[in-house]
Formats: structure tokens, sequence, C-alpha cells
């Protein structure tokens, strides 16, 4: 007799090992049906970004052959999940569906009414722990709040973490409990995305469980103990790079943290505490639906954003004249990713320089970057803006050629992403507009023709940023 097999539904953890919802299907004995489903329409979220669907194209490829190396296939299926997954429980006689929790609230919201319409079905449904280092409604302030405040919670937090979990991936050859009949899936080649701009991805990432391994391992070898002093250092692989491997779960977060032994590495707490921010912003998504809607602090709701499309596209094509902030948004449209620092620094120069909305900027770097999460993007910008919980002041303003002076100061980043202004030299680079017209001229620069002249004037900028500021805020 055909044994009915257990669906196993892979969604943001793309990994094999240490994933909790794969060893409770192993642990029920029954035949493993892996399926993923590209549910564009009514997953309860906006569209991915242009990026990520580049970056799921390809660990989705991984996780294929993966799965293909153990005996068993990953069955891919587009349409509403809901309806797919009924589908095929009728095509396969499924009885059993594994799956890990997630709690952006579009995405759980939709889990529920899933669950529940399974479970009306006759299915065994379970979920499982899952891609954070804790659950949303487990940490509290003393009064049964939840937490609003980093520090306190990365406290709570830091008590809170699990033992690292040690579920190792099937290993021999045909170690997948593989089903009889395995039903029919959608082509891999239908998944891949690779839209022209993104042709240069593939140098800069590997994307998949065995890139994210690798990228860890790196990072614990040869960066985790100098993370503290170069962690802001553009020009330089100061930090782990791990953000989309953990924003598609190719490797597990608890096994991030636990590898960062502070015993061992001097780095430790200080990349520690950045997991729990990960956590800390997908706490505040949970509790806050509203976060990519609405700013958090209700007096922001009013401020007088300029409506200016051709700002807009100045800093989204790198060409503010600014060289930092034109560096830092062609790191990203060329490698899908952009340092933190420069997240900060190019989100405070399109908020507070060009006084241009947020959510404008959040739905760019959704958009483009390889990494986009709902609840990091959300709340980064919010607390960039000043707008969100724990958030900087909105009067703490981003010079950006202070920024430059400081955290590029040979300007070699600048120099790796604008090689029209490579010529000049650390002193020169990051303001070309003052350069004697001279030197410009023997380095080949024309302002205007080879590299814009600024867009702006930050001080003035600055000035008019914190009128509106105060015009909101109520203070004088
Ligand atoms: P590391 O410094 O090595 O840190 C390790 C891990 O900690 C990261 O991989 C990431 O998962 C987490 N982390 C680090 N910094 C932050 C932070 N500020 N907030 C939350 N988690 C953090 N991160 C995303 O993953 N997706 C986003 O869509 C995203 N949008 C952002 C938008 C803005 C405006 C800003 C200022 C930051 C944003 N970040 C986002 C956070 C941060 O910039 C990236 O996570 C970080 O640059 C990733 O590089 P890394 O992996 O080398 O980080």
């Amino acid at each position: 007799m055909v044994q009915p097999p257990s669906l196993l539904w892979f969604r943001r953890d793309l990994r094999l090992t240490n994933n909790p919802a794969l060893q409770a299907a192993l642990r029920d004995g029954k035949p493993i049906m892996p399926v993923f489903i590209l549910d564009e329409e009514s997953d309860g979220h906006r569209r991915l970004g242009r990026a990520s669907r580049w970056w799921l194209g390809q660990s989705l490829t991984e996780l294929d052959t993966a799965i293909a190396q153990l005996g068993g296939r990953l069955i891919l299926r587009t349409g509403p999940t809901l309806a797919t997954l009924r589908e095929l429980v009728l095509e396969t006689g499924a009885c059993m569906i594994h799956f890990n929790r997630r709690y952006d609230p579009p995405g759980s919201n939709l889990d529920r009414q899933i669950i529940e319409a399974l479970r009306g079905d006759g299915l065994a449904v379970e979920d499982h722990a899952p891609n954070y280092l804790h659950e949303p409604w487990q940490l509290q302030t003393n009064q049964g709040d939840f937490c609003k405040v980093f520090t306190p919670f990365w406290r709570r937090l830091s008590q809170h973490v699990g033992p690292p979990a040690t579920h190792r991936a099937p290993r021999a050859p045909h170690a997948w409990p593989a089903c009889e009949n395995w039903p029919s899936s959608g082509a891999i080649e239908h998944f891949q995305y690779k839209p022209a701009w993104t042709e240069n991805f593939a140098h800069h990432w590997q994307p998949g469980e065995a890139g994210a391994r690798h990228r860890l391992q790196h990072f614990l070898e040869d960066g985790i103990d100098d993370y503290p002093s170069k962690r802001d250092y553009p020009a330089i692989e100061g930090t782990s790079r791990l953000s989309p491997h953990l924003a598609w779960g190719e490797i597990s977060v608890h096994e991030a943290w636990h590898s960062a032994e502070p015993a061992k590495c001097s780095g430790a707490v200080a990349f520690r505490r950045e997991l729990a921010w990960r956590d800390f912003n997908m706490h505040l998504y949970f509790h806050y639906p509203d976060l990519l809607r609405q700013p958090w602090r209700e007096n922001f709701r009013k401020f007088p954003f300029r409506k200016s499309a051709a700002m807009l596209k100045a800093w989204q094509q790198g060409r503010t004249g600014f060289p930092l902030v034109d560096a830092a948004m062609r790191e990203l449209w060329q490698t899908g990713w952009m340092h933190n620092r420069m997240r900060m620094v190019t989100a405070s120069f399109l908020i507070k320089d060009q006084l241009i909305d947020w959510q404008q900027g959040e739905t760019w770097f959704w958009d483009t970057l390889v990494d986009a999460d709902p609840a990091q993007n959300g709340a980064n910008w919010q607390w960039v803006a000043g707008c969100g919980f724990d958030a900087a002041p909105f009067f703490r303003i981003f010079n950006p050629v202070i920024q430059s002076v400081k955290f590029d100061p040979q300007g070699d980043y600048i120099r790796r992403w604008i090689p029209e202004l490579a010529a000049l030299s650390a002193k020169e680079i990051h303001q070309p507009w003052a350069v004697p017209e001279d030197r410009l001229a023997a380095t080949n620069i024309q302002l205007d023709r080879t590299y814009p002249r600024p867009i702006l004037d930050h001080a003035k900028a600055r000035q008019t940023a914190l009128a509106a500021f105060r015009q909101v805020s109520g203070r004088s």
C-alpha cells in the first residue's frame, strides 16, 4: 500500500540543516514531499522585490539540487497558497503538513487561515519554531507590554536564547524518505529570474545553504575578532554579509548566534547584538502591523515631505553629487546589497536632505536589496527617519561629507563605485565641487558632465529639515 506523504512546506527557511519543520517530518517516518509555492498575488504581502526574486530563484535551484542528491524532489508550484496546498493534498493523499512559523503580520494572518482551513479538511498541521531567536510574544516589559526599547529587549533576549540546535541534514545519497508517486512540478527555470541589471550579482553572492555556511565560516575565521572596530568601514569586508542568507533562512540564526562564542572571539557580543536587532525589528512588526504604512510617532504623520520625482531619481541612480551617497546607491544597484552605515547615510540623505518620504526609500530598498525583509527594512527606515521605536532623533542629521571623511578616509569605497572620480586624492574625493578647476581638468573630471554637482546645499537643507521637524513636533 502506498504510504501517504507529509508535506514539507518551505518558505523563508530554504535549508536542510537545523530546519525544525524538516526534523519533525523526519521524525514522523512518512515519505516527505517538499514543496515551495510562489504566490505573488495572495501571500498577504506586496510582491517580492526584483533583487529578492533573483535571490529566491538561485536559492531554490540550490535547494532543488540538494534534495535531488538525497533522492527526493522539490515540488515547485505557483498560485494561491491555500488552493495549491489543497491541490497537492488531493493529488498525493498527504495527511500531514509541516512548516516553520513566520511572524510578519500579513504572513502570520494568512498562516492562521491556512491552518484552520487545512485542519477543517482533516489534515494534521504542525507549525514549528522559526528563523528568529525568540517568538515575539515571549518577551515582554515588566508591565506586560511588548518591548519598544532595544537595550532592555537585548538584555532579556540574551538570557532567553535556547541551546544550539543540532539537527543535521540527511546526508547519504538515498537518505530522503521519498514518495512513491511524485506530483508534477514547475520547471526550476521558471522560478529563476535574471533581469539584465542583476547580471553581476552572482559575482558577489552564492545563494543557498552552502553559500551561507561558507559565509559564516569565513566570518568566524577571518572577521569576527575585528568586527567591532571594522564594521563601520564600507571599503573593507568588516561585516559578515550574512543578511540575505538569514533573510531567506539558508542558515539558522541560532547557529549563527551560538557559533559566535564570546569566550572564543572578541567580536562575538557585538555580532550577537546585531542579530538581536533583527529579532527586535520582527518583534516590533509583529506588535505594530502598520510598520510599513504609518510612522509609529504620530506627529510624523503630517510631516511636510516633498514630492520630487527628479530628486528621487537622482538618489536612486547615485547621481546626487555627494560621492559617498552615490557610491552607496551604486553599490546597491550593482550588487543588491549595501553596507549598514551606508544604508543609514543614504536614508538620512533622502529623508532629511531631500525631504522625501521615508516610504519612497523603503520601497526602493525593497525592490533592490537581496536581503529585503519587511520587518528589517520598515523598522530601519523608521529608525533613521526618527519616527519609529527607539529611533535616532530626527535632529541628528548625517553630514554626507563628514561621514565620507570619517568612514571612507582614503576614498577607496568611492573609487570602487564611482570610477570617474578615481584619480582624485584622498583629500579631494569627498567633495569634488571644491576641487580647483585646473586640478579637475588634470583628472578628466567635468562637473555636470562626467559627475554631477551637488543637487543641494547640505547646510541649507539641514535648516529646512529642522524647521519642518519643529513644525510637526511643536518645538520652537
Ligand atoms: P552584520 O553586521 O554582519 O550583522 C549580522 C546580522 O545582524 C545581519 O546579517 C543582519 O541579519 C543583522 N543586522 C545587522 N544590522 C542590523 C540592523 N540594523 N537591523 C536589523 N538587523 C541587523 N537588513 C536586512 O536584513 N534587510 C533589510 O531589508 C534591511 N533594510 C535596512 C534599511 C535601512 C535604511 C537600514 C539602515 C538598515 C537595513 N537593514 C536591513 C539592516 C542592516 O543594514 C543589514 O542587516 C546589514 O547591513 C547586513 O549586513 P551584514 O550581514 O554584513 O551585517
